[in-house]
């Protein structure tokens, strides 16, 4: 008898510091003194302060998935970022960014959270890529409009902040080979200086079949781009898009769902390329991020 009181006690003082509000009528004489309570308006949601999960330290290239309350507001770099109904939200880390990067949650208990992590530099080496068709480094000046054009049409497929969050998802390698190139590095075609190269090249047959790292929508498909040649772009929600190039076919079309592991397409050399390789690119809106950092240092 003595033993089942002591238990009920200790399970009553559990509830009572984690989600039930003590009965009415029950306040305690401590708070006899205390100023007079808000009116009842004025006061938070009574609910427990959820925990949040966010890393401390990133490297640069990084896509960050951070847990918190559901209901919270999550702020970052002048972004609301979406919350999943898990809790779930992710931003990325550029290449060039210096940190910290500071991320405000303001959970629906009213509690804030000021979140600064620390963003680590890396090297990024000058790699020379020669015997690339002149025509794509030098491109023709009758050819910029196609250009620009083709180059907008992928900016607004990666504005949209879908409510899927196929993001969470283990990614995997979309074909297995050798990397032949990767993310950041400085690139310089046919003794030409361009822009950093903004993804990861894995070298593979002409033909490979290429795979959904992760679920996703298709949000973009050109068999015949100036540039990239043969081009798939996947939506994983929030922002998070991969992009597929130089392909010599595409098996997907804009608006079909796609499932981690499906066939999209297969590697080819079109657009501005020295030999087959896949060239996978991953962006968070638009701001590009490492795919090697999301599925490890080797296939
Ligand atoms: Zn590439």
């Amino acid at each position: 008898m003595v033993a089942r009181t002591g238990r009920m006690s200790v399970l009553l003082l559990f509830c009572a510091c984690t989600a039930h509000p003590p009965p009415a009528g029950a306040t305690p004489s401590a708070q006899a003194d205390r100023p007079p309570a808000l009116p009842p308006v004025a006061q938070p949601v009574a609910r427990p302060a959820r925990v949040t999960f966010l890393p401390t330290s990133v490297p640069q290239g990084s896509l960050v998935v951070g847990l918190t309350d559901p209901e919270a507001r999550v702020e970052y770099d002048g972004h609301t970022l979406r919350v999943s109904p898990q809790g779930r939200f992710v931003f990325g880390i550029g290449r060039d960014a210096t940190g910290p990067a500071v991320v405000r949650i303001v959970q629906a208990n009213g509690q804030v959270l000021v979140q600064r992590i620390a963003v680590t530099p890396r090297d990024w080496p000058v790699e020379r890529v020669s015997g690339v068709p002149p025509k794509t480094v030098d491109p023709p000046r009758a050819i910029a409009e196609r250009i620009a054009r083709e180059q907008a049409e992928v900016t607004d497929a990666r504005r949209r902040d879908d409510a899927r969050d196929d993001f969470a998802q283990t990614f995997v390698w979309p074909v297995q080979g050798r990397i032949s190139g990767r993310f950041g590095n400085q690139r310089v075609y046919n003794g030409t200086p361009k822009s950093p190269h903004s993804g990861m090249d894995i070298a593979a047959a002409n033909g490979t079949p290429v795979k959904a790292p992760a679920g996703g929508m298709v949000t973009y498909a050109n068999p015949d781009m100036y540039l990239t040649g043969g081009t798939i772009l996947i939506d994983h929600g929030h922002g998070v898009s991969s992009n597929f190039l130089h392909l010599s076919r595409l098996d997907v079309k804009i608006g079909d769902r796609v499932e981690q592991g499906q066939t999209i397409g297969a590697v080819g050399a079109t657009g501005r390329a020295t030999g087959p390789h896949l060239h996978w690119g991953m962006n968070w809106f638009t701001t590009r991020i490492d795919p090697l950092l999301l599925v490890g240092h080797g296939p």
